[in-house]
C-alpha cells in the first residue's frame, strides 16, 4: 500500500494554532548553545530540594509506595495542607471536600479554568503576568482579557483598572501575587479593594499564590481567600515548586468550595488520575519538617534581591524594589532598545540571558525580567556585564 501522509498542520485544532509561542523558550534555546552564559532567565530555584524531602521519597520507595493514591491525593497530605492554612492564615479547609492535590499549580490552573468556563466566557487577567494564564484560559474555551497594570503603581492592579474591562461576559478574575515577572506584591488594602470589586461583579477569583512564601522586607503575604467573605468565591492555587525547590516533582494543590473541588476532581480523575505518590510523600515531609530549609532559601533570595536591586539602581536602569517572588523587572527604556532587542543583543554580546518584558504582556514592554534565583557570584558578574553593555551599546 502506498503511504498517504497526514497533513498535520491542517489537523491541529484552531485553538492550539492560535496560541502564540512562549516568548521565554526562544531565549533558553539560544542560551543553551552558548558557552559562558549567565542566565537570569529561568524561573526556578537554583537549590536542590532539601535532603529530608528527598530522603522521605527514597524511604517511601524502599517501603514499596509505588501505587496510585486517592484521586484527591493522600488524605495525610490534604490534612497537612489544611493545617498549614489554619496555622498560617486562620482559614479552615476541609481535607475531605475542599482540597485537591494536583500536578503542580500548572494543572490546578487548567482544572480551574476548565471547570468554570463556558465558551466565550471572559477572564480578567492583570498583566504583566505568568505566561500560562492566557493560554490556559483559551484552551478551556474562555477569552483572556488583559488588564495592564502600571509601573507608576509598582504593577499593583486596582479595581478602577479592572472596571474598564468588565463586560456582561466577565466570569472570573485571575490574580498572581507575589507576581511573576514583576516581583510586585499586593497589600491587604489593595486586595480588599479587589475583593469588593469581585463581589460587585459576582466574579470567581482564581488566586495563584505559588510565591506566597517568598516575601521580603517585612512584608507578610496576604492570602486572598482569608480576606473576609472571600473563601467561598476564591479558587486558591499553591504548590511546592518555588518555596521548597521542588519544580521537578510536579506537585501542587487547589483549595476551593466543595462543589468546584468536586468538578475539578472529576476532570483530574479522567486526565491525571492522581499526582505522583512519590511527590505526595515528599510534600508531606516538606510541610511537616522542612520550614527551616524553606526559610533559609528565602533568606538567601532576600540577600540576592538586595544585591541585584542595588546593582540595577547603580547602573541607572530604573526599577522598583521587588517585595516578592524571585524576579526584578527593571526598565530598559533609557537604553533606546525594545525589550526584545535588549535581551537579544545582551545575550549576543555579553552572554547574559534574561527575558524581555513583552513576553509577559504588552505592558511589560520597556522592561526585562531577571530572576535572582541564581548564585550571588553569578548575579554580580551578570550585573558587571549588563553595566558594560549599557555603557557601550546605548542607542
Ligand atoms: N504560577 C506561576 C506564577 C509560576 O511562575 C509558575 C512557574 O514558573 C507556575 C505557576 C507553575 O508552577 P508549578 O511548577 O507548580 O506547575
Amino acid at each position: 500500500m502506498t503511504e498517504k501522509k497526514i497533513d498535520w498542520n491542517s489537523r491541529i485544532s484552531q485553538t492550539v494554532r492560535d496560541l502564540p509561542p512562549s516568548g521565554i523558550r526562544k531565549f533558553f534555546d539560544v542560551a543553551a548553545k552558548m558557552e559562558d552564559v549567565i542566565s537570569l532567565g529561568v524561573g526556578e530555584p537554583d537549590f536542590v530540594t532539601p535532603w529530608p524531602i528527598r530522603e522521605s521519597c527514597v524511604y517511601g520507595l524502599e517501603r514499596g509506595y509505588t501505587s496510585y493514591t486517592a484521586n484527591r491525593g493522600m488524605l495525610e497530605l490534604r490534612q497537612e495542607i489544611a493545617k498549614q492554612y489554619m496555622d498560617r492564615y486562620q482559614i479552615g479547609y476541609n481535607p475531605e471536600t475542599e482540597i485537591l492535590v494536583t500536578v503542580g499549580v500548572s494543572e490546578a490552573l487548567d482544572l480551574a479554568m476548565r471547570s468554570i468556563l463556558m465558551p466565550g466566557d471572559e477572564v480578567l487577567i492583570p498583566e504583566p503576568c505568568y505566561v500560562s494564564y492566557q493560554a490556559c484560559t483559551a484552551l478551556a474555551g474562555g477569552v483572556p482579557v488583559s488588564v495592564p497594570a502600571k509601573i507608576e503603581n509598582e504593577f499593583r492592579i486596582t479595581p478602577e483598572e479592572l472596571e474598564e474591562h468588565v463586560t456582561s461576559k466577565t466570569r472570573a478574575l485571575l490574580i498572581g501575587y507575589p507576581n511573576n515577572p514583576t516581583g510586585a506584591i499586593m497589600t491587604r488594602k489593595d486586595l480588599e479593594a479587589i475583593a469588593d470589586f469581585a463581589v460587585k461583579h459576582d466574579l470567581i477569583v482564581l488566586s495563584d499564590e505559588i510565591y506566597g512564601d517568598l516575601t521580603y522586607g517585612g512584608e507578610e503575604h496576604v492570602c486572598f481567600s482569608a480576606l473576609p467573605g472571600m473563601k467561598d468565591r476564591t479558587i486558591l492555587m499553591n504548590g511546592f515548586s518555588k518555596a521548597y525547590a521542588m519544580t521537578g516533582w510536579r506537585i501542587g494543590y487547589v483549595l476551593a468550595n466543595p462543589v468546584i473541588t468536586a468538578a475539578m476532581t472529576k476532570i483530574h480523575q479522567y486526565t491525571m488520575l492522581c499526582a505522583p505518590i512519590t511527590a505526595q510523600i515528599a510534600a508531606v515531609e516538606a510541610l511537616r519538617h522542612c520550614a527551616k530549609y524553606r526559610d533559609k532559601m528565602v533568606a538567601e533570595y532576600d540577600r540576592r534581591r538586595r544585591l541585584i536591586y542595588d546593582g540595577f539602581t547603580k547602573i541607572g536602569l530604573e526599577c522598583f524594589e521587588p517585595k516578592g517572588a524571585f524576579y526584578i523587572f527593571p526598565s530598559i527604556v533609557s537604553t533606546g532598545y525594545t525589550s526584545n532587542d535588549f535581551a537579544e543583543k545582551l545575550l549576543e554580546t555579553e552572554h547574559v540571558a534574561l527575558i524581555p518584558g513583552s513576553a509577559f504582556g504588552a505592558c511589560g514592554e520597556g522592561h526585562v525580567r531577571c530572576s535572582y534565583a541564581t548564585s550571588a557570584d553569578k548575579i554580580s558578574e551578570a550585573l558587571n556585564r549588563i553595566e558594560d553593555f549599557v555603557i557601550h551599546h546605548k542607542k
